[in-house]
């Protein structure tokens, strides 16, 4: 007999989701988590501490630089570095505490341990301290995520050289550090040091910044971040890092091969991406496949290749993303309540929260090309936007991709202020199958910063009215 319709290691945002879900819809439900908080990678040392710091960040950078300019006199701001930690650290517990209320509210059984699987219906729960037990369970689902890749040659020791969970914990702001990738978390962590007075170089192996995402933003938004005081090492590999009581020495060459050189800095946040994490968990002994990154391997309905174990987020193949993991949590729940989950793969939207803040959903201007398929393209600055003027907010543009044929949108590209919130109505359309025309038809509050993204619907029939 089984205790429970379902088991889920894992609690971050694939996990937990997935079981409110399951349990709203009548399933009984455990999860297994060994953190000593749920809510995972996202809640306790990715999306939400990262915000906290970007948004007080932000604000002591404009309290500083863009007041005088409003007509608001300060002085210059001083920075209580122990005090912007604890706002992030309070956010993080609040929002933390918050699942762990939801969890019960759903009453969803939380064993506390790491978990493994000993076979098909069978999950272990190893606790940090006490005797293991056994859950008996009809379906599993695996939910453990990922953890930070490493670079060989260099050893994290979350004090000078540091991951992304040192990256938002440091106690004093670093004089010089250099960030190793210029991929969403490296920018977004760059740019928090910089704002509190970090010198920062980001050191890129590729030849371009923010790679998968359009070119043409990336190149706008470098040349941005450049101008706020970022420099750039592209197409350049970082090979080894020491690091001793003055700092740390960086040695690195040109990617396609050449003379190596050291450079000494104070830090070094090491933030080449991310890869998914199943050690313990007992696949190789049940034989679960994974491909050659290591994320199990899934069918079209999160199906392992093992009966009635399923696999959510970081841990399977597609974007590392919290809003992908939780949709996905989603679909499994459904499917296993005998409903038709599913998940839009080509709508869902990516968002990098610096200032200006960049945003994206569906194909890029790359992919289109690549794909052969015809496509016309509407771009609208926000220089010609009234609300970004009032806001001294004119960095960027909006660009909407739309099929040459049939107007259908198949993508849209945004780089300014605000664009995180903005991408959404970009979404919905695309759910829906919209066209460019749709949305040029819909009518904006006036002023926002969201008539841009109705001027560019309308520059793709070219027949924007402010430009
Ligand atoms: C600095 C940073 C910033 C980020 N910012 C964003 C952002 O702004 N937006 C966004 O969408 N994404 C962001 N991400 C990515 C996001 O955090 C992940 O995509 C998301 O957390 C994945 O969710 P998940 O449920 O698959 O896994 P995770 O959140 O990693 O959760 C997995 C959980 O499983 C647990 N676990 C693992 N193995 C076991 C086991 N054997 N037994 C028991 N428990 C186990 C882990 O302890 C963990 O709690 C960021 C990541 C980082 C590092």
């Amino acid at each position: 007999m089984a205790d429970y319709d379902l088991t889920i290691i894992g609690t971050g945002p694939g996990g937990y989701v997935c079981a409110i879900r399951a349990a709203q819809l009548g399933l009984k439900v455990a999860v297994v988590e060994k953190r000593k908080t749920h809510s995972g990678t996202c809640l306790n040392v990715g999306c939400i501490p990262s915000k906290a710091l970007l948004h007080a960040s932000d604000l002591f950078e404009e309290a500083g630089h863009d007041f005088a300019r409003l007509g608001i006199k300060i002085g210059a701001p001083k920075l209580d570095l122990k005090a912007m930690m604890g706002h992030k650290d309070e956010t993080v517990e609040a929002n933390v505490k918050g699942v762990e209320f939801l969890l019960k509210k759903n009453k969803i059984t939380a064993f506390q341990g790491v978990g493994r699987i000993v076979a098909a219906g069978l999950v272990e729960v190893t606790p940090e301290k006490g005797k293991a037990e056994t859950i008996a369970t009809r379906n599993i689902v695996i939910a453990t995520g990922s953890e930070v890749m490493p670079l060989p040659g260099l050893e994290i020791d979350e004090k000078s050289i540091l991951s992304s969970d040192g990256a938002i914990a440091l106690s004093s702001v670093p004089g010089r550090l250099l960030v190793i990738g210029a991929g969403v978390i490296g920018l977004e962590l760059g740019s928090v040091w910089r704002r509190l007075g970090s010198e920062v170089q980001v050191v890129e192996f590729l030849d371009r910044i923010l790679p998968g995402m359009d070119a043409d933003v990336a190149k706008t938004f470098q040349r941005t971040l450049k101008k706020q005081g970022v420099k750039f090492r592209l197409s350049t590999r970082v090979t080894a890092a020491k690091a001793s009581a003055k700092g740390v020495k960086v040695t690195m060459e040109p990617a396609a091969g050449g003379t190596a050189e050291t450079v000494d800095v104070d830090a070094v946040l090491v933030a080449i991406g991310r890869r998914p994490y199943t050690a313990g968990l007992g696949l190789e002994e049940l034989g679960i496949a994974r491909d050659k990154q290591g994320r199990v391997e899934t069918d079209g309905n999160f199906r392992t290749t093992i009966d009635g174990i399923y696999a959510i987020g970081d841990a399977i193949k597609g974007p590392m993303l919290a809003h992908k993991a939780e949709d996905e949590g989603v679909a499994v729940a459904e499917i296993l309540a005998g409903q038709k989950g599913h998940v839009n793969y080509d709508v869902i939207p990516g968002v990098v929260y610096t200032m200006p803040e960049v945003a994206a959903v569906g194909k890029t201007e790359e992919e289109l090309k690549e794909a052969g398929i015809a496509y016309i393209s509407g771009k609208f600055p926000f220089t010609a936007n009234g609300r970004a003027k009032a806001m001294r907010k004119t960095d960027g543009f909006i660009k909407v991709l739309a099929d040459a044929r049939t107007d259908r949108v198949l993508g849209v590209h945004m780089i300014g202020a605000s664009v995180g919130e903005m991408i959404h109505e970009a979404a919905v359309l695309m759910e829906f199958g919209g066209s460019a025309e749709d949305l040029a038809r819909t009518c904006h509050a006036h002023p926002t910063m969201s008539e841009a993204v109705r001027e560019a619907a309308m520059a793709v029939a070219k027949r924007t009215i402010h430009m």
